[in-house]
């Protein structure tokens, strides 16, 4: 079977209310762009509602509609993860199913993708209807990611977004366990753009990122593209050292001006001299638990987006992934 043009691969989490709407509405615009060219994957995250029922109606309904059904809740990322895992297309869209993403911006994110782009992200101009504690939380933890991440991660973005096959196959072949996707595609590189879309309302039913799961994901993303926090320590263990020779200064002044009680000098220095030592030994531990978090992550060295040769006068474009990863036989 011919790779589609489209995959479209949506997470579903409890969404029995609002699926067949969804379903309407991505088929339309899926129609317009690509007729009958397209697949619909609907990644079932463990629902405990109908959804898994509702997704198998679908799928025995609409011929480009595949179901897939996670043994339990792996959460968002996850779902997202297995449906791009076996998405066929040449291109690749992420979106929402509860409608905040409107499926109609397809159109728009093609045209901008066929300029030459390898990724399409939404970056929402305005998030209408949430909640203001969500929104002033949001701000400020896309404002520390950017601060600290060794990638450039776009603010205001979720993981609604278009990629090309390129990306996609990179992205599958990032093993590490701890997935923040938009993290990860940034990390990717190639050429990338954003597309200002304002974001709906939910359609219909709850929000399945309970306060817990938003806590994780922010986790998720601060430490998988950051070392700060570990060097924090090593830092911390300067300042110690520091703190902690002024310290023995001041304890050693006082026992030759005699104003120290007896047993008072050597007990200081004992507890000084001990604990500067476990500060630095901390900090050279953290050293060494950043380069095996790196390593263990066993992300590509480098990705080559494009080779030319004289040869080959025109550039060849890597047809899959010609990543480190390949070249390690990963
Ligand atoms: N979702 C999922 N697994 C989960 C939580 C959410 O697959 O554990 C799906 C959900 O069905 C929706 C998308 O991920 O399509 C975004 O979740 P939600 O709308 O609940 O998050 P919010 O938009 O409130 O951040
Ligand atoms: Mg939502």
């Amino acid at each position: 079977m011919d790779a589609p043009r489209l995959s479209v691969v949506a997470p579903c989490y409890n969404e029995e209310a609002g699926l067949g709407e969804f379903v309407r509405r991505m088929i339309a615009a899926c129609e317009a762009i690509a007729p009958g060219d397209y697949e619909i994957l609907l990644v079932n995250d463990g629902s405990r509602d109908a959804t898994w029922p509702c997704i198998r109606a679908q799928a025995a309904t609409h011929g480009n509609i595949v179901g897939l059904n996670l043994a339990r809740n792996h959460g968002h990322q996850l779902a997202v993860t297995a449906g791009m895992a076996r998405a066929r297309g040449a291109r690749v869209l992420i979106i929402d199913t509860d409608l905040q993403d409107p499926p109609e911006l397809l159109e728009a994110l093609m045209r901008r993708m066929d300029e030459g782009f390898d990724v399409v992200y939404g970056r929402r101009r305005s998030r209408s209807a949430e909640n203001p504690l969500k929104l002033a939380t949001a701000w400020l933890y896309y404002r520390l990611l950017s601060g600290l991440a060794e990638v450039e991660i776009p603010r205001d973005t979720g993981d609604f977004r278009l990629i090309s096959r390129r990306i996609l196959d990179r992205l599958n072949a990032m093993p590490e366990q701890d997935r923040f996707l938009r993290g990860m595609v940034a990390w990717l590189g190639g050429a990338q753009t954003e597309l200002l879309y304002d974001r709906e309302p939910r359609f219909a039913g709850r929000t399945g990122y309970s306060f817990g799961k938003m806590l994780g994901l922010a986790a998720a993303g601060l430490t998988s593209f950051s070392t700060v926090p570990l060097r924090l320590a090593g830092l911390m263990a300067a300042a110690g050292a520091l703190a902690a020779c002024g310290l023995a200064v001041y304890v050693m002044v006082g026992f030759l001006t005699g104003r120290a009680a007896p047993g008072w000098t050597s007990l200081a220095l004992i507890m000084i001299f001990f604990s500067t030592m476990q500060l630095a030994c901390l900090g050279i531990l953290g050293a060494y638990v950043g380069r095996i978090f790196q390593q263990v992550k066993g992300r590509p060295l480098y990705m080559i987006d494009e080779i030319v040769s004289s040869a080959s006068v025109a550039g060849v474009a890597p047809a899959t992934t010609d990543t480190q990863a390949a070249a390690l036989g990963r």
